[in-house]
């Protein structure tokens, strides 16, 4: 017979699948005992088999009997008996936690025959009918309308019903507390729920036990396939099958009176990791009641007290030693489990029962306190430090922050996309060249703007934080945000931004240029005012943290950097050199005004000529720019990729734009603009660009390649050690490669000729179309190294365009089509496999390749993992994602010890 019922004593801590973290938890603290209030868990496989089958396995029935004959035992109650009633609890609680996702049901039990034998017993009616309006509410919701699938109207479901019973009758009796209801109240109060619950659900309130406890086994079982909580699951990756399971304890109450009390708490403070035993708790109330927050609750103790609570009394000086028994459990807990404890626990008439505990929730500057405090006092090993912070966490860590506390108190007044990190407060403005003109008079601003282009980046650069109204988590104003460390949120689309009039609209609020908003980047809010803000970062364990991850990592970590000014802040941050160096980025921004008009003109020559001519006044400003940021990066590798974007998205738009230039280069503004038109593409994704350009224009390439090898040689002469790697864009053919490769070992030598120095360089390619991965074998017998521009591969394998993806990407996500943003974590199922192949058939042909990524997927943790996983060398990301790519990239090592990546 299969077993589908544990009593508290046969389960432990190891079983979790089968019987849920709650049940496998409440079991381990049976085990170790601790005051748990007996019980037993019917098995996940149960949930599953009554989801497949509509029914249950057909000896669940005797096997709950046998089990609740032994509370019935151990309790010295009997279930539905009249003078010594058991009442019961029934809890969900599946294998990974889903706060607040299922249900729980609680008192149940009562009913007509069993309240006034409880009466006699607890001499407290009062007590006995404040349980049974909390059974006839929480029944009547959970299983009689959310199980049976009913789904009323926002605010008319069955449970609104009853609690405005309660608040009407309150407010009749002029009484602000639950509380002060009396037993007669109370009663009186039973008494119209069961008719409400009549009338609205056509149906009787069930008065038998059994009824009662079937009914709500049932309705936990059901809550697996509730509305919300299939939709937790698709956002965390948790898989169907796996179930809950249901926990039937004995209930224990602490709602009893003033000797009782309910309260929860966690081992260590979830904020900031101190040491310090940390929670609340209320007299007379039962568990829900701290949660819902209906009255402020107790301090745990004296040294945690805060100004909401500091009048109230804490448990530790009211009842001192029924805190100390707490405090010794929390000593035994964290021992026995090495992490951090949330607990729950009840106080019945003075004596303490343990509820729950399970691994709690933190932040990352607690995360990180706690994973080093453990290693300290010896708790946890090194392995398990690295693996206790999240690689999202660090985010947190890197940013300031809006103070948690002052934001509590606020109200967001607008939501949208949490696209760059931490938090930022500032005066809105609206345009670009105000943000850098306030910000140089020593404001700080936000920046607001219906969408950021390419020409918003100095204002981007200057404000403290971005806000848009419309963009997704890949627009161009998160790329650049999230790029520069820097707070931003977009597709805010309740907001209307007028820079005609320098106003933000939201609703009936309206927002003048001039006035300070803040945003929490890392939630999407956005607040009216200046909240206060917290430097995260301050906490000097950070370094010491991440040196014990490097211990254990063997994928290399680079950064995507085109200045000097990011490729310092990611040395700093850790980078071991840069996987993607774009070399158009000094035709953008500041400084760009003499090179971009160099550039112009050289697209604008009429004959070869003049564009060598071009060309030959433009080689200063690409030496000068590349030569600065490779010092910058001494004796670490660099990757320098040529020209990719497409001609036409440097030719000036708009008639009084061409018309400045043509000007100035002495022609008819119609060539500009007739210029332009030729160089359209309807397609720039997959135009004239990259490696295209040097096959039509070779003296473009010779020119950077010159460029690259001068300033190394340069470099080399003043002692510092270079080798860059010059790669090619683009490609989808070994030919282009070979083509290209012809004026590279032309201008080599010349250099060599020249400087006297032989430049040590490694020649490769990006890998972003598919036929090139096709071709793997054939480009790395002309490449010595590959780096997967995973942004463009996953453009060309779904077909989607990264810039419009946000029409309809959160239709896909609704609809499970896809379970994330393909441009945001590599979709490992299909652009996954074309890496793979690629590193397969690159290393079969030449087995010392050297293989990176350096698309914006490189400082995803997930993506992180599939890199080590499938052998890569490295990941290239933004400078603030490094320490979040390296925690990830030693959390792979430790998590598959077999598989591995060879490192930079
Ligand atoms: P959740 O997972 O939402 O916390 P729980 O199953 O833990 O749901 O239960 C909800 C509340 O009911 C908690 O505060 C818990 O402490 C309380 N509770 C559950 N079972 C019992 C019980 N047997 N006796 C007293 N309180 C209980
Ligand atoms: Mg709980
Ligand atoms: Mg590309």
């Amino acid at each position: 017979m299969s077993k589908y019922v544990y009593f508290f004593n046969e389960g432990d801590a190891k079983m979790r699948d089968l019987l849920g973290g709650k049940g496998a938890n409440l079991c381990e603290m049976t085990r170790l005992g601790m005051p748990v209030p007996p019980g037993f868990v019917i098995t996940t496989e149960v949930c599953v088999h009554y989801a497949r089958e509509g029914a249950y396995p057909p000896t669940l029935d005797e096997q709950v009997n046998a089990a609740l004959a032994n509370v019935e035992k151990v309790m010295g109650l009997k279930f539905g008996d009249e003078r010594n009633p058991l009442l019961l609890s029934c809890r969900s609680g599946a294998r990974r936690s889903m706060p607040g996702m299922m249900e729980t049901v609680l008192n149940v039990g009562l009913c007509s025959k069993t309240i006034p034998g409880l009466i006699e017993k607890t001499r407290n009616e009062r007590f006995v009918y404040d349980a049974y309006r909390r059974l006839i509410m929480m029944y009547s919701d959970v299983v009689m309308e959310k199980a049976e699938g009913i789904e009323p109207k926002e605010g008319e479901g069955i449970r609104d019903k009853l609690e405005s019973l309660m608040a009407g009758m309150k407010k009749r009796r002029h009484y602000s507390q639950d509380t002060e209801l009396t037993a007669e109240d109370l009663k009186e109060l039973c008494a119209q729920f069961k008719r409400t619950v009549k009338e609205v659900m056509g149906r009787d309130f069930p008065d038998d036990p059994m009824e009662q406890l079937w009914g709500s086994v049932g309705a936990v079982f059901k809550s697996w396939n509730g509305k919300r909580a299939i939709s937790y699951r698709r956002i965390e990756h948790i898989p169907d099958e796996w179930g809950t399971a249901t926990n039937v304890q004995s209930m224990v109450f602490g709602n009893i009176g003033e000797t009782s009390a309910t309260g929860v708490a966690f081992t260590r403070n979830p904020a900031t990791g101190e040491n310090k035993f940390y929670g609340e708790w209320l007299p007379n109330a039962q568990g829900e009641d701290v949660v819902a927050g209906i009255r402020t609750p107790n301090p745990l103790n004296e040294e945690t007290k805060n100004p909401q609570n500091k009048h109230l009394s804490s448990l530790q000086s009211k009842w001192p030693a029924l805190y100390r028994e707490l405090d010794d459990i929390r000593t035994t807990l964290e021992k026995h489990f090495r992490d951090m404890q949330d607990i729950e626990f009840t106080i019945q008439d003075g004596t303490l029962y343990m509820l729950q505990c399970r691994n709690g929730k933190r932040t990352g500057t607690a995360a990180l306190n706690m994973a080093m405090d453990m290693l300290e006092e010896g708790l946890i090993d090194d392995r398990t430090a690295v693996m206790r912070v999240e690689p999202g966490h660090l985010d947190e860590l890197l940013h300031p922050i809006v103070n948690p506390d002052a934001e509590r108190k606020a109200k967001p007044f607008l939501t949208g996309l949490p696209a760059g990190p931490g938090g930022a407060f500032g005066k809105i403005v609206f345009t670009s060249v105000d943000a850098v003109e306030w910000t140089r008079r020593g404001e700080k601003v936000i920046l607001v703007r219906e969408e950021t282009n390419p020409e918003d980046v100095e204002g981007m650069r200057a404000a403290a934080g971005i806000l848009t109204a419309r963009g997704g988590m890949t627009s161009h104003a998160a790329l650049v945000a999230r790029g520069w460390g820097k707070c931003c949120i977009v597709g805010a689309g309740e907001a209307e931004v007028d820079a005609e009039s320098k106003e933000l609209v939201v609703g009936l609020t309206r927002l003048k240029e001039g006035e300070s908003i803040t945003l929490n980047g890392t939630r999407g809010l956005v607040y009216q005012g200046a909240l206060a803000m917290m430097d995260a970062s301050e906490n000097p364990r950070f370094q010491r943290f991440m040196k014990l991850a490097d211990g254990f990592r063997t994928l290399g970590v680079r950064t995507n950097a085109d200045t000097q000014k990011d490729a310092k802040v990611a040395r700093d941050f850790g980078a071991e050199g840069i996987g993607l160096f774009r070399t158009e980025h000094m035709f953008y921004g500041k400084g760009s005004d003499e090179p971009l008009f160099l550039l112009r003109k050289m697209i604008l020559s009429n004959t070869p000529e003049e564009r060598q001519a071009a060309v030959d006044e433009l080689y200063p400003f690409v030496k000068r720019d590349i030569k600065a940021t490779l010092e910058v990066m001494d004796g670490l590798p660099v990757t320098i990729r040529l020209l990719d974007p497409p001609l036409h998205e440097f030719v000036p738009q708009g008639e009084e734009n061409q018309a400045e230039l043509a000007k100035s280069l002495g022609i008819m503004p119609s060539d500009v603009r007739k210029r332009g038109e030729a160089l359209h593409e309807s397609n720039p994704m997959m135009g004239h660009r990259g490696v295209r350009l040097g096959i039509t224009y070779p003296e473009i390439t010779e020119m950077q390649v010159r460029a690259i090898l001068e300033a190394s040689a340069e470099l080399i002469k003043a002692g510092k050690r270079m080798k860059p790697e010059i790669m090619v864009p683009v490609t989808c053919d070994a030919g282009e490669l070979d083509v290209t490769r012809v004026i590279v070992d032309r201008v080599h030598d010349e250099v060599r000729k020249v400087t006297g120095v032989d430049v040590p360089f490694l020649y490769g390619t990006m890998i972003e179309i598919p036929r090139a991965c096709l071709l793997a074998d054939e480009m790395a017998k002309s490449a010595q190294f590959f780096s997967f521009g995973t942004n463009d591969l996953t453009q060309m394998t779904f077909g989607f365009s990264r810039d419009d993806i946000g029409t309809f990407l959160p239709d896909y996500l609704k609809q499970g089509l896809l379970s994330a943003d393909p441009f945001e974590t590599i979709d490992q199922s299909g652009v996954g496999q074309l890496i793979k192949m690629s590193v397969d058939r690159g290393r079969a042909a030449r087995p010392d390749l050297k293989i990176g990524i350096c698309g914006e997927q490189g400082g995803d943790p997930a993506s992180v993992e599939f890199c080590f996983k499938a052998g890569l060398n490295y990941v290239s990301c933004s400078p603030f994602r490094v320490p979040v790519a390296r925690l990830a990239a030693a959390q792979a090592n430790l998590k598959h010890k077999e598989a591995g990546s060879r490192g930079v």
